[in-house]
């Protein structure tokens, strides 16, 4: 038992834990701190959690449908270009326009016009142009068509699919983000005359994402599967020329489809993001939000949570801190009044301000004080009695008396002494044995002590000798009393008639001038009344 008390007292040392004080602190921080931190930590991962699927799914949501959707646009203007490519009007034209002669121009206005009455209607293509197997341009909406990038493998692509979908670029001439489309044209019998080639604006494509992008700040981007953004729901098209993203994240993005990805965005921030394939092209669809605003009500918790848990820890401390005052309080009166004690002052009595324990203890310590206090005041009564009479004893005497001379010196005023013996009271000893000896020195001191004032101090002096002294007394006074003292002894009961006083009595300052003086001319004056036949008060002569 001990020894682990002496172990755990080491360990708390070196940290300052030795007061109660401290250790009711450090336990109530701990106890608030431990399951507060835990159980909001807990609700911090459920959040979390919580709020990452909410994300996900609303992601995963939007990319999907954009997705789907850009197939869908795709498939559509595919559609139409096929259709205005299957037109009569084309074949017959394209045909007729390598002729020579003056039906070759005629064609050529003729399919011209075609595809201005078609670009009117679509304000998506920015230029229709036909051209032949080979990419020479042979009729275009343009006044001066343009050089333009035609899809890798155009021939072989439209030939195989009926379709080619170019990489999306920027035209500076137009300056707008550009994607081309092919078609190819067939001549009724099934040559290929060439291909009909759309410019679509990517403006387009925007006014579409920009209807998946349903958060804050989100942003909805077109991009290709090496990471080059097309076109983004909110970003203008020329901001996003130079943006590329890295290939460790594109990669990674394209690894976790449908799946939220946390990773550094196009805008250089983090962000919190889904990516999904555009069905059959090398395009993909990215859903993102800053992961800040995703992240936002986390946020919050997280603040409101160490708010709480802050005011909490603040709260215990100080309950903690004043609890510690209630115990240590009462302890460190205790230890004060115990030093006091020690130290030899047993006037403490500690205010018993509370029940418990503490009261009680507190309560014992001053009944304990006031026991000791009370046998000392005894001992100091017994120091200064004489225990046969009940008088002063000598000691007390002597110190009185010096003290009284000095003081009445001091204010000039007058002090006298008396100083008695019993007559012949070997005889009565002889008489009536020592016990009835004693008793009548108690007697002699009874009488002395009913006979002077409280003020004067009556001491035994030695076996049957007395001294009374009495501060501002005159000697006429002082031979009053020491004759009232002769009187009562007279006319007792029990010595009266069998014990007589002879009386010495010297005044100050006019018979000695200090205490020993004093005394020894009181001695004198006694022997001199002894002398001249005893039972007498004599004053002493200079
Ligand atoms: P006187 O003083 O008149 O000259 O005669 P005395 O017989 O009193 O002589 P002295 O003063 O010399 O004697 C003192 C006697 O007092 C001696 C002793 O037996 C007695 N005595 C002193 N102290 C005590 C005491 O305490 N008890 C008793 N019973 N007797 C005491
Ligand atoms: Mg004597
Ligand atoms: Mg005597």
């Amino acid at each position: 038992m001990k020894s682990w008390e002496r172990r755990v007292s080491h360990l708390l040392r070196p940290l300052g834990l030795d007061g109660i004080r401290s250790k009711m602190l450090v336990f109530g921080l701990l106890a608030t701190l431990i399951p507060s931190f835990t159980t909001a930590w807990i609700s911090y991962l459920q959040n979390k959690r919580s709020l990452t699927e909410k994300i996900t799914g609303e992601l995963q949501s939007e990319s999907g449908q954009a997705a789907r959707e850009m197939d869908l646009w795709i498939k559509e203007r595919v559609y139409e270009l096929r259709v205005f490519a299957s037109s009569y009007e084309v074949s017959e034209n394209v045909d007729r326009t390598g002729r020579a002669g003056g039906g070759g121009a005629r064609a050529h206005a003729r399919l011209t016009d075609y595809l201005r009455s078609v670009r009117e209607r679509f304000t998506d293509y920015q230029e229709l142009r036909v051209v032949d197997p080979r990419g020479e341009v042979v009729a275009s909406t343009a006044p001066r068509p343009a050089p333009v990038r035609l899809p890798a493998n155009w021939a072989a692509a439209i030939r195989a699919e009926n379709a080619a979908v170019g990489e999306a670029y920027w035209d500076s001439t137009l300056a707008k983000g550009i994607v081309v489309f092919m078609v190819p044209i067939y001549q009724t019998g099934g040559r290929l005359l060439g291909a009909l080639t759309a410019k679509l604006d990517l403006a387009a494509v925007q006014r579409l994402l920009r209807r998946f992008a349903g958060w804050e700040s989100g942003e909805v981007y077109l991009v290709t599967v090496d990471g080059r953004p097309l076109v983004g729901s909110r970003a203008a098209a020329s901001d996003l020329r130079r943006a590329t993203m890295e290939a460790a994240e594109v990669k990674r993005l394209l690894g976790h489809e449908g799946a939220t990805v946390e990773y550094r965005g196009l805008t250089g921030g983090e962000v919190v993001g889904v990516l999904k394939r555009v069905p059959r092209l090398d395009w993909a669809v990215l859903a993102e939000i800053p992961a800040a605003e995703a992240y936002r009500q986390v946020t919050r918790l997280r603040n409101v949570t160490v708010l709480i848990v802050t005011a909490l820890l603040v709260g215990v401390g100080l309950l903690a801190y004043f609890l510690g005052l209630l115990i240590t309080r009462p302890l460190d009166r205790l230890t004060r009044g115990a030093a006091r004690v020690a130290e030899g002052d047993l006037e403490v009595d500690l205010p018993v301000m509370s029940g418990g324990e503490l009261g009680y203890v507190t309560e014992v310590f001053n009944d304990m004080v006031k026991r000791l206090r009370e046998s000392r005041r005894e001992l100091e009564r017994l120091s200064i009695t004489d225990h046969l009479t009940g008088l002063y004893n000598r000691r007390y005497l002597m110190e009185t008396l010096a003290n009284e001379v000095r003081r009445s010196h001091r204010l000039e005023h007058p002090c006298a002494l008396l100083m008695a013996d019993v007559d012949h009271f070997k005889q009565y000893n002889d008489a009536y044995g020592h016990l009835a000896g004693d008793e009548a020195l108690a007697r002699v001191a009874t009488i002395l002590k009913e006979a002077t004032r409280d003020v004067d101090c009556a001491a035994r002096y030695g076996g049957e000798e007395f001294v009374v002294l009495m501060p501002e007394t005159e000697a006429a006074g002082a031979a009053a009393t020491a004759q009232r003292i002769r009187a009562r002894l007279a006319g007792d009961a029990l010595v009266g008639g069998k014990l007589t006083l002879s009386i010495g009595l010297a005044q100050f300052p006019g018979d000695a001038d200090a205490a020993e003086a004093l005394l020894a001319v009181a001695d004198a004056a006694l022997y001199q009344a002894k002398r001249e036949g005893r039972d007498r008060v004599q004053r002493a002569s200079r």
